[in-house]
């Protein structure tokens, strides 16, 4: 509301702000037209195993290099393209795009597991996993250096037909994990029925873990739980190293933040491996070994 000018709320135009739809147009321009110039760009960022250091993996991101406004982050994108014919498109180019990149790291000598995120629309399409053994096949990479990293409520809308997705995925050997745990529409059936492998804790438990005693409750009792259910457990979020020790205190497996790695280019990983050195978290000085 500006000046005298009244401002009529109108419901459709809450929902579909003219910025979000510039951005979808331009990003269906992109899909559409550019090719391998699309600008779509996917960061890499490593997972390291708690207990050992080594590096276990990668987690693509995804960034846009708009024509004119520069990097969109993810989440942007995301929003503007869900529940429209774009994000198939862009969920393939992803998908694509990282598989490749897997196939290359592996020519290159580098077994490097990829997990790529999906949104909720991802899993309501009937073939997205043909789609995926079908990239896996054409570029000779092994189901196991994929996994899927899937939202909580991505599960609510036809959890039907999302757990007939991940079955068929499970069954190529494709793992899935459960990205963003404690967040949102949690459920704790959905770790009992789904074959998860892996669930990731939300990092704003892991945050506030130092901090805060009930942000460290939460994440000591997701631990416990997906251990006994035997899943894998991920902190994200991994700012600092007293965040890194607080979680090999409690027996976390796996840690991705900023304290090991930002998430890069796929042409900075060599490099970036090549540089690593783990940070004991024990009560010693970081070692190199
Ligand atoms: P996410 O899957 O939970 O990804 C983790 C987010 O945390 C990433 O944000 C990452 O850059 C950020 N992050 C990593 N380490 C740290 C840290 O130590 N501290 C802090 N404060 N942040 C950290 P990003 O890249 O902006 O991605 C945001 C979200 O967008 C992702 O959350 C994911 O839900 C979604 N997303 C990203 N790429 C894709 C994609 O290719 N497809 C779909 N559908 N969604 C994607
Ligand atoms: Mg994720
Ligand atoms: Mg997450
Ligand atoms: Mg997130």
């Amino acid at each position: 509301q500006r000046g005298d000018q009244i401002a009529v709320y109108r419901p459709e135009a809450a929902h579909h702000p003219p910025a979000r739809l510039t951005l979808l147009a331009d990003l269906l321009t992109a899909l559409r037209d550019a090719g391998p110039d699309d600008g779509i760009v996917l960061f890499y960022q490593p997972q390291v195993e708690v207990a050992t250091g080594d590096v276990v993996g990668v987690e693509a991101l995804l960034r846009w290099h708009h024509p004119s406004r520069g990097m969109i982050r993810p989440e942007e994108l995301i929003k503007a393209a869900e529940a429209t014919p774009a994000m198939h498109m862009l969920t393939d180019r992803v998908l694509h795009k990282v598989v490749a990149q897997v196939a290359a790291w592996r020519e290159a000598g580098l077994p490097m597991r990829a997990a790529v995120n999906v949104s909720v629309r991802d899993l309501h399409d009937d073939d997205i996993a043909e789609r995926i053994g079908g990239l896996l096949s054409r570029y000779a990479v092994p189901s196991d250096l994929l996994q899927l990293e899937i939202t909580e409520s991505a599960l609510m809308v036809d959890p039907h037909r999302v757990v007939t997705t991940i079955n068929r995925l499970d069954r190529m050997g494709v793992a899935i994990s459960l990205d963003d745990f404690g967040t949102g529409y949690s459920s704790l059936q959905h770790l009992r029925r789904l074959p998860l492998s892996e669930v990731k804790i939300d990092r704003s438990f892991v945050l506030g873990m130092t901090a805060d005693s009930g942000d460290a409750a939460i994440v000591r009792s997701v631990i416990e739980l997906a251990e006994a259910l035997h899943l894998r457990v991920v902190a994200e979020g991994v700012e600092d190293e007293r965040t890194w020790r607080a979680l090999a205190a409690v027996g976390c497996h796996a840690a991705q933040g900023w304290f090991h790695g930002r998430p890069m280019p796929a042409a900075d990983l060599a490099t970036w491996l090549s540089r690593y050195r783990p940070v004991s978290p024990g009560a010693l000085p970081a070692s190199t070994r």
